[in-house]
């Protein structure tokens, strides 16, 4: 933590930034949770391997909303793999009509649980083919209900707002582990590598009532969640779940989201059991109540919100005489290349850019929080530590839309899953280019006021 000489020197130099000042002043803050398990059996996403619809429910999946300020902004964190920005735009047209939140002051943020409910035009390609007409009725049948679920929760995170104080603290949490094998630089398949980098840092939003009582707490980890691999295919939220839970059954009455970071090139380790998943969920909640329990950083609740989108370039598409001879591989690889072979058969061409949103928070000049789309490399997150104050800074990835893993120049020159392989099952034409880095940094530089930025 800054200590409280520098910061009141920065307050002093920043003398425009008096937002700081208000620390004490109570914030109105509301929360709410919505259970979001299907009482059917539907297709989950993440693992291509699952070719049956669900076998039964291991852990409850949630919708968890928390609205922060009299100018409020929404926060929900959603037990799934990865809302799409359709969705998350849907959900903030509704409450931009019905409660004038304006699009900057909405985030929606996935879990990234590999055991829960696919979504329509999710991964659209990693079952290798079209699902059967009844398996996608539950897919658009849920993809409905989870839309007017996530309406729901915010709406009555809305409305419930009280009296509240914010702080916030980061602490660690070790079972994150690079999962990029590498040899003379190059990728060459999963594993558990301790020497690349990973994020091992809990980044923990306190919110108490007047008197002391927790409200909530927002959670951040950057790790993959996806300590059960794809012969588990029951509904699960995972660890992440499992720490939400655990919290909440410590401070009854009281809502634990968690959001994921920058690691999509982590995994948790170990892996493939319950017991490992209930673990990391214990280990999570265990440093949570460490930092919950001790001295936190007050936070304003007048919070800047900025949104912006940027197109990120693909590398060039493959021609089509390349994609009929992909066209002809077994799988996802066959089915994508026949896909993009008839997009070019009707006269359309290849995807050359991805449109990505990129949000920023700002509580004061206390702490920024950058919500980036996408399965973000730890790249992302390390690199802004370096460039912003990383004492009050905190990146979210998987935010409001989750189009595809989002590379780092390192990690695209390395190659493999998260350049390439990945690409296939979110439909994209190719791997990006390098310069997405520069764009997405630069954009996150221009976003953030001035005092969290080094540059
Ligand atoms: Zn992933």
């Amino acid at each position: 933590m800054r200590s409280l000489i520098t910061a009141s020197l920065i307050t002093a130099c920043l003398g425009s930034l008096t937002q700081a000042a208000d620390t004490d002043a109570p914030t109105l803050v509301g929360v709410a949770v919505v259970d979001i398990t299907p009482d059917y059996p539907i297709r989950l996403n993440g693992y291509g391997g699952r070719k049956t619809e669900s076998e039964g429910v291991s852990s409850r999946l949630k919708a968890r909303a928390l609205a922060i300020g009299e100018s409020p902004v929404v926060l929900v964190s959603v037990d799934n793999c990865g809302v799409p920005v359709r969705i998350s735009d849907e959900v903030a047209a509704r409450l931009k009509s019905k409660s004038s939140l304006p699009r900057e002051r909405l985030a929606v943020c996935s879990t990234h649980t590999h055991c829960a409910p696919c979504l329509s035009n999710g991964i659209p390609f990693i079952f290798g083919a079209p699902l059967p007409n009844d398996q996608q009725a539950h897919v658009e049948r849920y993809t409905r209900e989870l839309t007017d679920a996530l309406e729901k929760v915010a709406a009555e995170a809305l409305a419930n707002r009280k009296p509240s104080r914010l702080a916030w603290a980061r602490g660690k949490v070790a079972f994150a582990t690079n999962r990029r094998m590498l040899k003379d630089g190059k990728w060459t398949g999963f594993g558990a590598n301790p020497n690349g980098p990973v994020d091992h840092s809990l980044p923990v939003l306190r919110i108490n009532d007047p008197d002391g009582k927790l409200r909530a707490v927002l959670v951040g980890y950057a790790c993959h969640c996806t300590t059960l691999t794809g012969e588990f295919n029951q509904i699960s939220a995972e660890w992440a779940g499992y720490a939400a839970d655990e919290i909440e059954q410590k401070h009854p009455g009281a809502v634990a989201l968690m959001i994921i970071g920058c690691g999509a090139d982590a995994d948790p380790q170990p892996r493939r059991t319950l017991e490992a998943t209930q673990a990391h969920g214990k280990s999570i909640s265990q440093e949570t109540e460490r930092l919950i329990g001790g001295t936190m950083t007050p936070l304003p609740g007048a919070i800047a919100a900025k949104y912006q989108t940027i197109e990120l370039p693909f590398a060039m598409p493959p021609t089509r005489e390349q994609l009929v001879e992909r066209s002809q591989k077994p799988g996802a690889e066959g089915y994508f290349a026949r896909t993009m072979v008839e997009r070019l058969d009707r006269g359309e061409s290849l995807q050359r850019t991805l449109t990505y949103p990129i949000q920023t928070w700002s509580f004061g000049d206390a702490l920024g929080m950058v919500f980036l789309g996408g399965e973000v490399v730890v790249d992302y997150a390390l690199r802004l530590q370096r460039e912003c104050d990383a004492d009050r800074l905190w990146v979210v990835a998987y935010s409001n839309d989750v189009p595809c893993y989002i590379a780092s120049k390192r990690v695209i020159a390395e190659g493999g899953y998260e350049t390439d392989g990945s690409m296939i099952y979110y439909g994209r034409p190719n791997h990006f280019e390098p310069a997405v880095e520069d764009l997405i940094v630069d954009t996150v530089h221009n976003l953030l006021p001035t005092p969290f930025n080094k540059r």
